[in-house]
């Protein structure tokens, strides 16, 4: 069945036959509304022609609701596994299969790597990549991909791994370090490019032409997360349009320079910190309240995140290691402030 009343414009996923379409389908923020809400919003860009639908294990309930509301429709769906035991990634197949209501998936990830150990385990034998090479000669998988949050892994997984037919890494009018790097390698090798945090995780204020900014740079897909229908249509509305006007460009130029010295891009460069300040998690936390809820912050340990604020003796080391020369004392305060206004979070 194919309720489509638009098409949108595709690129291949780097040396894969998949043809993606620019946007694509972000399934964080749906674990954060009603199901019927969820629903609705994955049906509603099936419908306005996206056929490219991201989600992960660790996405709590996503994988079940874009199963349940494309089931039986022609799309194609990325899902991922931080497990990183190849028996125990096997079976986070299994269950995103049977989550998703599929018999095959197009793209399965290695989530979150993102230090060079971690992928040294990742791909050494008795790796998670066993398992999922074990997944796609059994047909369960179609193709590999990685993500991750820092770029010079992701090169070297590139130069170390032919399976990988994608990269998943944060890309936004902020975001652009991997221009100078990934995109060439990634292009020499024929990788696709999955540009995720196309709005900087839900804090760029004009959503629409962050994403548009997005799709005129030389990835293949961006997946802005998108919580409801009205997400859906802002976001996928900018798809099929043509290149910035010098009016939108002037926008990008103020947002750009309004946000780059305040985005912490989540390097962890800074880190660790003399006094044990968790400074990536406390500047990413308000991401992460924004697109899961505080209530999942909270069951990944805010409280103790936060609490680890208060050794910040404003020694200044953090600041010498931070790429960006963010001012990392004073964006620790100002996450602070915005802690301090979510219920969940507040103490006793
Ligand atoms: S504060 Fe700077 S170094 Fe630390 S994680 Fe953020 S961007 Fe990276
Ligand atoms: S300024 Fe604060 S967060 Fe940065 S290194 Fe010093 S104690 Fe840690």
């Amino acid at each position: 069945m194919d309720s489509r009343t638009s098409r949108l414009p595709t690129r291949r996923l780097g040396k894969t036959d998949l043809e993606v379409t620019i946007v694509g389908f972000g399934g964080i923020p749906i674990q954060m509304v009603s199901e019927q809400e969820a629903i609705a919003a994955v049906r509603r860009a099936f419908d306005l022609g996206v056929n490219f639908f991201d989600t992960a294990r660790g996405y709590s309930n996503s994988e079940e609701r874009i199963g349940k509301a494309l089931e039986g429709r022609d799309y194609l769906v990325a899902t991922k596994s931080g497990n990183r035991e190849p028996e125990g990634v096997y079976q986070d197949v299994l269950r995103s299969l049977e989550n998703l209501r599929r018999d095959r998936i197009d793209l399965y990830q290695l989530h979150g790597v993102n230090d060079d150990d971690d992928l040294g385990k990742a791909l050494a034998p008795g790796g998670a990549l066993e398992g999922l090479r074990r997944a796609r000669d059994e047909g369960k998988i179609a193709h590999i991909g990685i993500t991750g949050h820092r770029r010079e892994t992701l090169v070297n997984a590139v130069r170390q791994c032919d399976d990988f037919a994608s990269v998943q890494v944060p890309f936004n009018l902020v975001e652009t370090e991997i221009l100078e790097t990934l995109v060439p390698l990634c292009q020499e090798h024929n990788v696709g490019i999955i540009a995720m945090k196309p709005v900087g995780g839900g804090n760029f204020t004009n959503a629409p032409l962050a994403v548009k900014w997005c799709l005129n740079q030389p990835i293949t897909v961006a997946i802005p997360g998108m919580a409801n229908v009205q997400e859906v249509e802002q976001d996928i509305a900018v798809a099929g349009q043509a290149e910035l006007t010098a009016d939108e460009q002037a926008q990008l130029d103020s947002m750009r320079s309004e946000l780059d010295q305040r985005t912490c891009r989540r390097c962890r460069y800074c880190e660790p910190c003399p006094n044990g300040v968790q400074i990536g998690m406390l500047l990413h936390g308000r991401s992460i309240i924004r697109r899961m809820g505080a209530a999942r912050w909270l069951e990944w340990g805010a409280l103790d995140v936060i609490a680890s604020a208060d050794n910040c003796t404003e020694c200044g080391e953090c600041l010498a290691k931070c790429p960006y020369n963010l001012p990392i004392p004073e964006l620790i305060r100002e996450a602070l402030d915005y802690y301090r206004t979510i219920p969940e979070l507040t103490k006793e």
